[in-house]
This record gives structure tokens, C-alpha cells and sequence, in this order.
């Protein structure tokens, strides 16, 4: 069963008398454990696409079902939840909170969703800055570490809760090449050790190289033969 069904998926913005469409009609599927990028240049509407599929704003048409779910029957309450439990989230600014160290921006998800006990918290906390190769940093504060280790945390972050499905929106914008390099290997790694679906979208096609499957938008629409796997 695919992890995520769109179905002549749409979006359109409206601002008083401008109409903006910006995803016209798209059909795609993603399996469970794919390392997914949707390719395009700004504009065309990848920051869109992740926010539906993120839950983060509604579709204006067409159906999207993620992990057995019709996102469009979610009201906001339902939406944040089934986000808290499902979706994790990397950012291009990496979005840590400054006053926070490693390891409690780590375990900051932990506190939101679930009541787990200090223990278990710190065990799972370290776990995953082991796996991303951070635990010699945990006491550190975010302004201490370098972009990539930033990056780093961010995907330890998203992976704490155990969510099936990770967004990552342009992950690697603020990142140099071989950073940015390093930053989507470290991914694909951690879809190999948890099954973890990642998704990530990038303007920059030189750092697409490792995604399996690959879609390219254009003005909102899929380029045709894109999502085949490329792998
Ligand atoms: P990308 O992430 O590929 O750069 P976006 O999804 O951000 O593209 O934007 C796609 C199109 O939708 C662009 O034309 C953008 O200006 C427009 N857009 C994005 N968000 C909004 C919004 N909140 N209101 C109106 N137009 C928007
Ligand atoms: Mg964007």
C-alpha cells in the first residue's frame, strides 16, 4: 500500500483579485522507506506540495491521502495530531531553538506529543544523536555547531518520535556542496536503518544524485517521466 496517494492534486492561492495556481492537477504515489526529491526551480510549487502533504495547509482540490489517511477530512486540531505522531520536519534554516541545547532540541517532540518518562526520554534523545553522529555535541548550543551539525540534529530532531514520514524542504539550501552532500547521504542512512520515508525538495539538481525516486515540478505540474526510479 503506498504511503502517499495524490489524485489530480491542486492548490490554488488566492489574494484578493490574484489567482495563483500553484499546483495544477498533479497524480503521483510514494511507497513506504522511499528517499524522494521533488526537483524544480522557485516558483514552482515544492514548498506547496510538502506543506499538503505535511498538513500544514489544505489542498483547493483533487484528493491526497497520506499514510491511509484523506488529509482533506482533518480539521486543525486533527491535523496537528496526526502530524505530531506521523510527520517529521527539516528545514533550510534548520529552525533549532537557540536557548535549547542538542540535546534538548532532540528531545523538545518528545515533550510535545508523547508522555514519556525522563529516562526513557534521554535514552531515546541519545540514540539518536549517536545515529547522526552528534552525541560528543549534546551539551553544545545551536550558535556553537556549523551549519552541517545544525543540519545534523535538525534530522535527529524529526526522527525522535519514531515519525514514518520525514519532510525535508530545501534541506540543503544553507549548506555548501559537500555538506549538503553529506547532509542527504546522512538521510539515506537513517532510511536504511528505521524504514523512515524521506521526502526532500531542492532547487538544485546536482544534490539529487542520491534520491531513488525523483519528480520534477515545473509551474506546478509534473514533468512527464519524472517519479520513475532512478536508483
Ligand atoms: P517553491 O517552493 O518551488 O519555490 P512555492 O510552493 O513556494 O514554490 O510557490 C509556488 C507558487 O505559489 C509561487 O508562484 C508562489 O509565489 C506562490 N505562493 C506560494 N505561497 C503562497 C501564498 N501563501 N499566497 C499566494 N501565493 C503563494
Ligand atoms: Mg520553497
Amino acid at each position: 500500500m503506498s504511503l502517499i496517494v495524490a489524485e489530480n492534486l491542486e492548490k490554488t492561492y488566492y489574494a484578493g483579485e490574484i489567482v495563483v495556481k500553484a499546483i495544477r492537477g498533479i497524480d503521483f504515489t510514494i511507497e513506504p522507506a522511499s528517499f524522494a526529491a521533488f526537483v524544480g526551480p522557485s516558483g514552482s510549487g515544492k514548498s506547496t506540495l510538502l506543506n499538503m502533504i505535511g498538513c500544514l495547509d489544505p489542498p483547493t482540490g483533487g484528493i491526497l491521502t497520506v499514510a491511509d489517511q484523506d488529509i482533506s477530512l482533518l480539521n486543525k486540531k486533527d491535523a496537528a495530531l496526526f502530524r505530531g505522531n506521523t510527520i517529521g520536519f527539516i528545514f533550510q534554516d534548520f529552525n533549532l531553538i537557540p536557548v535549547l541545547t542538542v540535546a534538548e532540541n532532540v528531545e523538545y517532540p518528545l515533550l510535545m506529543v508523547q508522555n514519556w518518562p525522563k529516562q526513557k526520554r534521554n535514552q531515546r534523545v541519545e540514540e539518536l544523536l549517536s545515529a547522526v553522529g552528534m552525541s560528543d555535541q549534546a551539551d553544545k548550543f545551536p550558535s556553537q555547531i556549523s551549519g552541517g551539525q545544525k543540519q545534523r540534529v535538525a534530522v535527529a530532531r524529526a526522527l525522535v518520535t519514531n515519525a514514518k514520514l520525514v519532510l525535508a524542504d530545501e534541506p540543503t539550501a544553507n549548506l555548501d556542496r559537500k555538506t549538503a552532500h553529506k547532509i542527504i547521504t546522512l538521510m539515506k542512512d537513517m532510511r536504511d536503518e528505521f524504514g523512515t520515508t524521506f521526502i526532500f525538495s531542492t532547487h538544485d539538481p546536482r544534490v539529487v544524485e542520491n534520491a531513488e525516486t525523483i519528480f520534477t515540478l515545473e509551474d506546478g505540474s509534473l514533468l512527464q517521466g519524472s517519479g520513475g526510479n532512478h536508483a
